[in-house]
């Protein structure tokens, strides 16, 4: 079986092509969101309780290989999963969507952390669009003189800044629609991880014809482990170490 962690489309899209070349999925959902969108084959929810019982559970199930396939700000369950293919000797692959990179028109902040965005915002902007996930807006519960429209998947739990209003939306995201919510709410500045990707692009493309600041923060650093860019490079991969004869349940019912 091969294992692939999840939490983006990509890992969603990986275990749909692998379920379809018949090869043995189970994706692996942190467990954060309430109603994920689901992938095809096989899912588990929730973590796995460290590097530890990752690699009891790798060695339990005789998985084949896995594919790590989470958000790039998602770093300790990559660095878990290291760890744990390390000890349990099952080879690891690192599926990992390209960065953005700026374009003409662009006025890009770049910012190490949440934090130095908080600092980096009130010299940008009094109406900002803040879209940097539910995790970690506590950095900004103490940025008072701007407000803040706050987007993201599902209810925050951490304190939010004084001003704000929250808008829960998964997307999909269209620059005519990221237009519209800045013009609606006379947005002066936007602050985003580099997340990469076609998925929540638009905004980016939105900020460029308004000529908006953007406050991006970096990707995190990851542990040095293969990796590869697109679900084409990963599947290849993958089929390459899932074992013979392991095929998911529909086609062993086929013969
Ligand atoms: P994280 O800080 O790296 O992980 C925290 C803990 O959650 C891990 O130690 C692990 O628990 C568990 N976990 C995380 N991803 C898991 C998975 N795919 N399967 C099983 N357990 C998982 O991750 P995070 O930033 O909280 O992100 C959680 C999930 O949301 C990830 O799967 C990621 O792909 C997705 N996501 C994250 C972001 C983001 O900006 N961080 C954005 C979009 C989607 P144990 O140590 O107990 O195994």
């Amino acid at each position: 079986m091969i294992l692939v962690l999840g939490g983006t489309a990509e890992a969603r899209e990986l275990a749909g092509a692998l379920h379809e070349a018949r090869v043995a999925v189970t994706s692996s959902l942190a467990g954060r969101v309430s109603n994920p969108r689901l992938p095809a084959g096989s899912v588990r929810v929730g973590g796995f309780g460290g590097p530890d019982a990752l690699a009891r559970w790798l060695a339990d199930r005789d998985v084949a290989a896995v594919v790590d396939a989470t958000h790039p700000f998602a770093q300790r369950i990559s660095a878990s999963a290291a760890q744990a293919c390390t000890s349990a000797g099952v080879p690891l692959l690192r599926l990992q969507r390209p960065g953005w990179s700026e374009q003409p028109g662009d006025r890009w902040h770049w910012v190490a952390d949440l934090d130095a965005a908080a600092r980096a915002v009130p010299a940008l902007g009094e109406r900002v669009l803040l879209t940097t996930g539910r995790q970690g807006l506590s950095a900004f519960a103490a940025v008072r003189d701007t407000w803040f429209l706050v987007r993201c998947v599902q209810q925050p739990d951490e304190p939010l800044p004084p001003r704000h209003r929250l808008l829960l939306s998964r997307g999909p995201f269209t620059l005519a629609g990221e237009l519209a919510l800045i013009d609606e709410h006379r947005i002066e500045a936007l602050v985003c991880k580099d997340s990469g990707g076609p998925h929540t692009d638009a905004k980016l493309a939105a900020a460029r014809e308004r000529a908006l600041p953007v406050v991006i923060v970096r990707r995190p650093p990851r542990p040095a482990v293969a990796s590869v860019a697109s679900v084409a490079e990963a599947l290849a991969w993958a089929r390459a170490h899932a074992r013979d004869g392991e095929v998911h349940a529909r086609d062993a019912h086929a013969g």
